[in-house]
């Protein structure tokens, strides 16, 4: 399947250009992070950059440094104030069709405050 172009009507573009709410937790020049709506754990952060790209691969291969250390160092940030560092957490990405990526902005789930299922059987 082709990769699609960026879609400016996705539902984060809509929550970082504000005409959408969100319940933010974290913003600098570079990066949105905001409570997932339907959390799958006591803690459910999703972080996104603010540039338009549609998966971790478009984010990888096109972002600049600057946003690409941004967007890291924000995740890092994040999980420690969200208190799950200690304890553990996952970082999910999914991506694209087999991925099971619903939203096609580049979004880093953090997971967290509970020992999580397995990711495998
Ligand atoms: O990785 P995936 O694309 O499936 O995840 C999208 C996530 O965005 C879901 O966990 C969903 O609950 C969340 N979401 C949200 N706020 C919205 C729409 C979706 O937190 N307004």
């Amino acid at each position: 399947m082709a990769v699609q172009p960026y879609d400016p009507e996705n539902i984060f573009a809509k929550i970082l250009r504000g005409e959408i709410p969100c319940t933010k937790v974290y913003e600098d020049d570079h990066v949105l992070a905001f409570n997932d709506i339907a959390p799958q754990a006591p803690t459910h952060v999703l972080v996104i950059p603010k540039g338009s790209y549609t998966s971790y691969d478009d984010f990888a291969l096109n972002a600049s440094d600057a946003e690409i250390v941004a967007y890291t160092r924000a995740i890092g940030k994040i999980s420690k104030e969200a208190g799950v560092v200690e304890d553990g957490y996952r970082l999910i990405a999914n991506t694209r069709e087999h991925g099971r990526q619903d939203v096609p902005h580049l979004h880093v789930h953090i997971l967290g405050g509970e020992k999580l299922p397995r990711m495998l059987p």
